[in-house]
């Protein structure tokens, strides 16, 4: 068998497919995306299509090596969500190759189903409440929310504040049974992280991811000593030799993203890294199906797996959501907060290529949001 076509697909909401075709009729498919980068990372496919066709699919690692050494220069967003859409659409055409579920490729199932949550709110989670009395009436027991709006380096009593009523409410909301994770989207200063996260520990969330930016990873050491809630972050970390310093600070769940960090082949490697230090995987996936699909198979084979993220209904979707691109969206179908595992070969998913053609015809051009602090300046968002 040899690859010989790689064609992308830029599609609303604000995603990127890739499609790799082979002599023997075998497609697979991939999520190759920066968020806000489309183009720039599908010119990276392209530089990379170059040496794929050509070559047998099956040589997946041999393949990822070439892909992410073979120019001298490492690492990077661009090119490790290139190489990890491709990764995903090589493990894909695997799977159908050889008549199975890439979880089973990967040592078979290790659980019966894979816990998924929800987000609540927008950006700026104002009815906290509500959105969770919500996503409870459809089952979920874990959710999700933003911490903060754009943060003071040194917050006021009346933002810190802030922040400690809505997870109090969302506590309130959930009971004791549930969960409740809370992302800071690297919008708190290591300041604000030292006075906030101590005062968040009697409401027990899951985790609190990102308290800061990823280039404050020499902060992390002080932040976990500060905080008994379990410090989660990795989502802007591309390879395992970035999570080295972020595991040895005391990180306890690892967020690789499967679409940034070099795909099924790395973040694979990465849960197992995690787990050398006791460390627990929570993949980030705001994204598409196949990134979700590829999620999944390495949720089921995966030992030291916590939860999955998943996009169905999040703020980013707009015009699209996840299941609009799939031929039967019933094998995304959450039962009480769970999904059930995928039989079917590849990713389990069977992707509607007339409706990616369709939607990459019209496009769309999603920019991540420019925020300012009062005073003018360059506000994380
Ligand atoms: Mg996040």
């Amino acid at each position: 068998m040899k690859i010989v076509d790689i064609e992308t697909f830029a599609v609303p909401p604000r995603w990127l497919f890739c499609r790799v075709v082979t002599d023997e009729g075998v497609v697979g498919w991939g999520e190759p995306i920066v968020e806000g980068r489309a183009d720039t990372v599908r010119a990276a496919v392209h530089e990379l299509a170059d040496y794929l066709i050509g070559q047998d699919p099956l040589r997946i690692e041999d393949h990822w090596q070439v892909m992410t050494k073979s120019t001298f220069y490492r690492g990077g967003p661009v090119l490790s969500s290139a190489v990890a859409g491709l990764d995903q659409a090589l493990w894909d055409i695997a799977g159908q190759a050889y008549g199975a579920p890439v979880h089973a490729l990967l040592g078979g199932p290790v659980r019966d189903r894979v816990r998924i949550y929800s987000w609540i709110g927008g950006d700026e989670p104002a009815e906290v409440a509500d959105a969770i009395a919500e996503r409870v009436e459809h089952g979920f027991t874990a959710v999700k929310m933003n911490g903060s709006p754009a943060m003071a380096p040194i917050a006021t009593a009346a933002e810190t504040d802030a922040v400690v009523e809505r997870v109090a409410a969302a506590r309130a909301a959930l009971g004791p049974d549930r969960d409740v994770a809370i992302d800071f989207h690297g919008r708190v200063s290591v300041a604000n992280a030292h006075r906030l996260l101590p005062l968040l520990a009697p409401f027990h969330p899951l985790f609190v991811e990102e308290p800061v930016v990823p280039e404050l990873a020499a902060q992390l050491p002080s932040i976990v000593a500060c905080s008994p809630i379990p410090i989660a972050t990795g989502e802007r970390y591309f390879s395992r030799h970035e999570f080295v310093g972020p595991l040895a600070a005391g990180v306890r769940v690892v967020q690789p993203d499967i679409s940034h960090a070099g795909g099924i082949s790395e973040v694979r490697r990465i849960a197992a890294q995690a787990e050398v230090s006791g460390a627990v995987l929570a993949p980030h996936c705001p994204l598409g199906p196949i990134a979700l699909a590829a999620s999944l198979q390495v949720a089921f084979a995966t030992p030291n797996f916590l939860i999955q993220e998943q996009s169905l209904g999040i703020h980013y979707n707009v015009g699209n959501d996840l299941l609009d691109y799939l031929v039967d969206p019933a094998v995304f179908e959450f039962v009480n907060g769970f999904v059930q595992r995928p039989m079917g070969p590849g990713l389990g998913i069977t992707i509607d290529e007339d409706a990616v053609r369709r939607a990459a015809e019209a496009g769309r051009r999603w920019r991540t949001p420019l925020w300012r602090h009062t005073d003018g300046s360059f506000a994380e968002w």
